[in-house]
């Protein structure tokens, strides 16, 4: 279907993971600034660095917003975040609202990720039996050699965690609520301070051979391996995000099937067959516009 994505406003994709715009040699958005783009948006993707906290990227992100301004004359900005750059994004929508068109939140842990609270505690000696705190730590410091491309994984990457356990975003949630939903599971307000919020995610769903493509895709592996580590939201997580902890103003649907990696269409189009992660931006991008966005 021909899509139209120029919306009003220019778009930044704001990525999570820690610091990483890449993997191997693929852009972390796969194809996605791309399709935006041929379909009529200005697209952007900011750099953020790894840091512990969401309020430092978050603020990192302000100043690219106030670039992209500059250099557009545009007056707000439209921003779509994966995985952690969706706290960021929260964060930019909080403090800059004038700036901030919309906030899109994509398989984001906006009620923090059981995944890193698992890593959390496998760093504590004694917290976890050893055989899953081995488990867990390998699993992931695996993930992230996968990633990164490098053996040396960043100390900071693991750090980092910290800013995405439950504790860590509930305090994060304390200071910037906007658009979370009050109860368990809901939805949270479509609009705060004029600040339109939305989100989607994906689940892990069946057994890996229904996958297709996506059962050669070692990032899914991964994802199915890290899902194990979920208790609250076991076996309704995408392997590194709740499907519940997600939700951000309008829910549009968090039950795709798709796993954390690919909502951002990664490893390189590898994806479930039947679902096309790259045209729920462009359908995002048609949406936004209907809203004057
Ligand atoms: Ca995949």
């Amino acid at each position: 279907m021909q899509r139209n994505a120029s919306t009003l406003y220019p778009i930044l994709l704001v990525h999570g993971l820690f610091g990483f715009d890449s993997i191997g040699k693929f852009d972390l958005f796969h194809g996605i600034r791309q399709a935006l783009r041929n379909a009529g948006a200005q697209v952007f993707i900011p750099f953020l660095s790894a840091t512990h906290s969401n309020e430092m990227r978050g603020q990192q992100l302000l100043e690219q917003i106030d670039r992209v301004l500059a250099g557009t004359g545009a007056r707000k900005v439209n921003l779509i975040g994966h995985s952690q750059g969706a706290l960021a994004a929260r964060y930019a929508g909080a403090v800059a609202p004038d700036k901030v068109a919309s906030v899109t939140s994509v398989s984001g842990p906006n009620h923090g990720s059981e995944l890193a609270d698992c890593l959390r505690k496998a760093l504590k000696p004694g917290e976890l039996p050893e055989y899953i705190a081995v488990a867990a730590s390998t699993l992931f410091v695996e993930f992230l050699g996968y990633l990164s491309g490098r053996q040396q994984i960043p100390h900071n990457a693991i750090a980092a965690l910290n800013a995405l356990t439950t504790e860590g975003v509930a305090l994060f949630n304390e200071q910037y609520p906007q658009g979370l939903p009050s109860t368990w599971g809901g939805q949270g307000a479509q609009i705060v301070n004029e600040v339109h919020y939305y989100s989607w995610s994906g689940t892990l769903q069946g057994p890996i051979w229904k996958e297709g493509l996506n059962a050669l895709d070692p990032l899914h592996t991964f994802c199915r391996g890290f899902s194990q580590f979920f208790d609250r939201e076991a076996g309704q997580n995408d392997g590194m995000v709740g499907r519940f902890s997600s939700h951000l103003g309008t829910v549009l649907r968090s039950d795709y099937p798709m796993d954390h990696m690919d909502s951002i269409n990664q490893t390189a189009g590898l994806v479930r067959s039947g679902i096309d992660p790259v045209d729920l931006y462009l359908e995002h991008a048609e949406r936004l516009i209907k809203q004057g966005l």
